[in-house]
């Protein structure tokens, strides 16, 4: 799913869903999964009841490109595992965030800003063989980054209330609202239940 310019968020696999989630909840109580009506009414009750851990048996893989200061505040959410492209090792892609609205003179001067930094960047590496990991400190925050992203349900929803909520910046929100669009289909009574109970998008 493309997010900002030039950035994306992929849901490379995932492990339970509903299923998983009624029966490790059920275990409590020595039951099985009954009607949808049932199970819908206890994950509801769990999400009030802040009854977290049943929703830890579903578990998320997504391949996520953003610019480096989205990924500032993504990496704040400690409870996952990230795998980051590194610019030690790599070469930085000439690929760097342009907001929207941006219009004529100041996004001529936003682009040749950060072609700028990437000019030198390559002659610090091509030319003068300055390495990867030093030359990186001279590009903008707004370059692009991609990186892996493994989580539980549960932690995913605490990321989803924090980053869905207007407090939180613009570039971060859109990118948990295409999160939110992904992990639907993958358990479709937890987060309509979710949506409901803490995002309140059913009011
Ligand atoms: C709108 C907004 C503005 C923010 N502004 C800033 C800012 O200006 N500066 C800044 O530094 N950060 C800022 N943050 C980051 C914020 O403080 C959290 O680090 C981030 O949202 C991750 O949340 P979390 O700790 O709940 O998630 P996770 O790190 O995934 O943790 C999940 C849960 O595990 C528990 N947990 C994890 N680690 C510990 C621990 N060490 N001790 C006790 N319990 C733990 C907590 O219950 C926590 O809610 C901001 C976040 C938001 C949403």
């Amino acid at each position: 799913m493309q997010v900002l310019n030039n950035g994306f968020v992929k849901l490379l696999e995932h492990m339970g869903g509903d299923d998983a989630v009624i029966r490790n909840a059920r275990r409590c109580w020595r039951s099985e999964a009954k009607t949808e009506d049932a199970d819908r009414k206890l994950l509801r009750h769990l999400i009030k009841a802040g009854h977290k851990t049943p929703f830890e048996a579903m578990v998320f893989t997504f391949d996520v490109k953003t610019p480096l200061f989205v990924a500032r505040q993504w990496f704040r959410h400690r409870m996952g595992s990230f795998n980051e492209e590194s610019l030690r090792y790599c070469v930085a892609m000439r690929d760097y965030y342009i907001p929207e609205g941006l219009e004529d003179e100041l996004l001529l001067k936003w682009k040749s800003k950060n072609e700028e930094a990437f000019d030198f960047y390559d002659l610090l590496v091509n030319e003068h063989r300055v390495v990867k990991e030093q030359a990186r400190s001279i590009l903008p925050i707004g370059i692009y980054t991609n990186f892996l992203w493994t989580v539980n349900g549960s932690s995913l929803m605490n990321f989803l209330h924090l980053r869905l909520d207007k407090q939180a910046q613009y570039e971060i929100r859109v990118y948990a609202q295409a999160v939110l669009e992904l992990v639907r289909d993958a358990a479709p009574i937890c987060f309509s239940e979710f949506e409901r109970e803490v995002l309140k998008l059913g009011e």
